[in-house]
């Protein structure tokens, strides 16, 4: 066991004896003070604060005159709970029911005899795991999601209550958005960390600015991880958000006229793939393929034909929209016999490749393009991962090609994110997100919903409303009443428009991140075929918002 130490000098005789007596039966750091000299009391209790906070020592005391000073201080850490305790009975307390791992004492208050008992006492307390304390806790950290932000609260109220209401809706909402995700909490300091002041155009080592080491070694660790976490030989952090990451490889590996094969957008392709109203349409020949019209999946022989056909430059695969499993190495075949550069926008399925639920593009793509917000969980943003001969060409799409200088803060978050997918968990969440998805599939399935291509391999898949009368549009609208968020989503032939649609798209990566597992998607899956089986019916929406709203509560957001 370790425990840090830290006073003021109105506490160095308590801290002193505490050091004495404690030695023996832990490790002591001792952060100071080491005289009666007049000093700063925040300094030490900081120091004691972070190296509980970052797990470097197991307890923490913190000492000053009256013991508040410190105590004060110390709260203001992530992961630390700082108790000020003048008897034995409130640290134990403190312990088993706030779980506090810095107890603070004050020289005043009490006797360093008295004050070594209170220690004793606390270091010896196991905390109450029951569920009531449990939740009381959480309800405290929870407190800190908005404390996050609490400056705005006064800098700027109207910003702030933005925050708020979108921390309520996380909470209290059943989101199934596919193309939506939970970041984790390290990933948001990061991302609006002070990497946010620095000017970096260029690359790692190569700047135009002065001043860069601290965020060139932040854009290193991100490429490095990006290329260990899928096996890449070269990677770009820098686009700032998939469509960028997509612009750069056209920018860098074709000629504005040339042709591009893509899926089509209402078929679950991308705007950035080649729709008309994208910059991909009007710059380049786009050439769409579709679905099969039976089986709603992929022909690969019929894709390989129009390959033949067209001699595209690009052949671009993945998808907004698609339920099934890409056959990349068929698509790898395909691409050789047409002379094709291959290349695979993984935006949505990057997290499944990364936690090995989705077989990986990248030893078979010349490139690979992906959000890192999807099923990766990770900020906003974008990245191209390649073969080492694409490098350069990459590179300088980017920049100077198309950006200035990156958003070194979001590349932060970027490399947060890979280091939490190299942890082994993420593989256990990546599958889970695939079962819940399968068993939430079924669920509405089975209530006599038609299923686009009958089923999903994957975290996402979509419900042919039509086909019972409704249009995505009033779907997702009377989803949204009851607390479950979805999206309307063209269906591939669809024969309503795309502001109205005849599908709603449904995914798991959200649900997941919480911690639901297949009961949780079973009772959700019912409350969506309850609210549509009667979608007029307003009191089954408001009975379902309720109902939702509970389960959520008791799964917490990152
Ligand atoms: C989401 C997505 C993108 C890009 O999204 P941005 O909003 O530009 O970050 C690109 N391709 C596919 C397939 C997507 O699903």
């Amino acid at each position: 066991m370790k425990i840090a130490l830290g006073c003021d000098h109105g506490a160095f005789e308590l801290k002193e004896s505490l050091v004495n007596g404690l030695t023996g039966m832990a490790i002591i750091e001792d952060f100071g003070t080491f005289s009666k000299e007049s000093c700063d009391y925040p300094d030490y209790a900081q120091a004691v604060a972070l190296a509980v906070s970052a797990g470097e020592a197991d307890f923490g005391i913190v000492c000053c005159t009256s013991g508040i000073g410190v105590s004060m201080v110390a709260n203001r850490y992530q992961n630390v709970r700082a108790g000020l305790c003048h008897t034995v009975d409130e640290a134990v307390m403190t312990r088993q029911h706030n779980g506090a791992n810095v107890l603070a004492l004050g020289a005043k208050a009490v006797s360093p005899e008295y004050a070594l008992e209170i220690a004793k006492a606390f270091i010896s307390t196991p905390v109450d795991e029951s569920e009531r304390h449990a939740r009381r806790r959480w309800k405290l950290e929870r407190g800190g999601r908005l404390s996050d932000v609490s400056i705005l609260a006064s800098a700027d109220p109207e910003i702030f209550a933005t925050i708020k209401a979108q921390t309520k809706q996380e909470d209290e909402e059943i989101n199934l958005i596919a193309s939506e995700n939970f970041s984790s909490r390290a990933c948001r300091e990061a991302a609006g960390s002070v990497l946010m002041n620095k000017y970096a155009e260029g690359y790692p080592g190569k700047r135009w600015y002065s001043g860069c080491l601290p965020v060139d070694a932040a854009e290193e660790l991100a490429r490095k991880r990006a290329c260990e976490l899928f096996g890449a030989e070269h990677a770009n952090v820098q686009p700032h958000c998939g469509s960028a990451a997509n612009m750069a490889v056209y920018f860098a590996l074709i000629k504005p006229g040339d042709t591009i094969l893509s899926l089509s957008l209402d078929q679950g392709g991308h705007l950035s793939h080649g729709s008309p109203v994208n910059f991909s349409g009007k710059l380049y020949n786009i050439v769409p393929y579709t679905v099969d019209r039976e089986t709603e999946r992929l022909d690969y022989d019929a894709l390989e034909k129009l390959a033949l056909e067209t001699k595209p430059a690009i052949l671009l695969t993945g998808a907004s929209a698609y339920p099934r499993t890409l056959d990349f190495k068929r698509i790898r075949e395909i691409c050789d016999k047409a002379g094709a550069i291959m290349m695979v926008d993984m935006a949505h399925i990057a997290g499944l490749v990364a936690g090995g639920a989705h077989i990986s593009p990248v030893p078979y793509a010349d490139i690979v393009t992906s959000t890192t917000h999807k099923t990766l969980g990770g900020p906003r943003g974008g990245l191209i991962l390649c073969k080492e001969k694409y490098a350069k060409a990459i590179d300088s799409a980017v920049f100077p090609g198309m950006q200035g200088g990156p958003l070194e803060n979001i590349i932060a978050a970027k490399a947060v994110c890979f280091r939490e997918w190299m942890q082994p968990e993420k593989k256990d969440y990546a599958a889970q997100v695939v079962k819940n998805c399968a068993v939430l599939c079924k669920t509405v399935q089975d209530r006599g919903y038609r299923i686009v291509s009958g089923g999903t391999d994957n975290h996402l898949f979509l419900v042919d409303v039509k086909k019972r009368g409704m249009t995505g549009k009033d779907a997702a609208a009377a989803l949204d009443a009851a607390g479950i968020v979805v999206n309307k989503n063209t269906i591939p032939f669809d024969t309503e428009s795309p502001f109205k649609t005849s599908g709603i798209r449904v995914g798991t990566a959200s649900v997941t991140t919480r911690g639901m597992k297949e009961a949780e998607m079973i009772k959700i899956g019912t409350w969506i075929a309850d609210v549509l089986d009667n979608i007029a019916d307003e009191t089954i929406q408001q009975r379902v918002k309720k109902e939702s709203k509970a389960l959520a509560l008791k799964f917490p957001v990152p």
